[in-house]
């Protein structure tokens, strides 16, 4: 068997724009796949967003939820037993905290750092600070193992929440509360799965800090707009990859 090139993608503000629509994506990844690479997402979004973004652009490979909290893996996918539980019809391997206890710890400091995230703004109060719209924001709301912070007052929660073994890693747009997990751990743990298959290349595309461990772990790190990594190639939009990625 030949080489497997596998592709992680971060969502927001690198697949996908403010509108949230799938339909801009759809011609990249058309090509990512004509091109024979496996498409694996790996976003802060949810199990719930990532499944809407898999079926509307008929994707069927393993996604990385959560900021690295936890890989899904279809049953069927790999031609081996993994051994992890199971979720409806996937493996799910987890690393990330409990999002109650995360909640809990959000609660305890929400009134002196001013505080907005999902578990105490209404679907309303979502849909504006996001720009989501209804369906996907209800999506979001379905979280497993992390917290988005989109209002704050000032900083100083970050270090709080370091003390109470959180971690916060900066999105595209908000602040990511979880466990003590990273894009590119979980990545580093998919990899391995796919090496036992035969040889892998591995490439990565993301736009916002919370990518940077991603990219520091894949073969081919792509950094879309202005930031700058150590390895990563800037593009200025996803599709230029078409130019440099082959
Ligand atoms: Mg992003």
């Amino acid at each position: 068997m030949g080489e497997t090139k596998v592709i992680f993608l971060d969502i927001d503000g690198t697949l996908i724009g403010d509108d949230y629509s799938p339909e801009p994506a759809r011609n990249i990844i058309m090509w990512l796949k004509d091109n024979g690479f496996e498409i694996v997402f790996n976003s802060s979004k949810t199990w719930a967003e990532q499944e809407y973004y898999r079926k509307a652009l008929n994707i069927r490979s393993p996604f990385i939820v959560e900021n690295g909290s936890a890989i899904y893996v279809p049953e069927d996918y790999f031609p081996f037993e993994i051994s992890a539980p199971r979720r409806k019809s996937y493996y799910v391997l987890e690393f990330g905290e409990r999002y109650h206890k995360i909640k809990s710890i959000l609660e305890g400091i929400s009134e002196e750092f001013g505080l907005k995230y999902y578990g105490n703004s209404t679907i309303k109060e979502i849909m504006s600070f996001t720009g989501l719209p209804k369906k996907l924001a209800m999506l979001a709301m379905i979280r497993e193992y992390s917290e988005t912070v989109f209002q704050w007052n000032n900083e100083g929660f970050i270090s709080v929440l370091e003390l109470n073994d959180l971690r916060v890693s900066k999105g595209s747009r908000f602040f990511n509360i979880h466990g003590r997990v990273d894009k590119g751990k979980a990545a580093l743990v998919l990899i391995s799965l796919y090496q036992k298959i035969g040889r892998v290349r591995t490439y990565a595309v993301g736009d916002a800090p919370n990518d940077f461990p991603l990219l520091d772990v894949v073969d081919n790190p792509y950094l879309v707009g202005h930031l700058t990594h150590p390895r990563a190639k800037n593009i200025n939009s996803i599709e230029e990859l078409r130019e440099v990625v082959l």
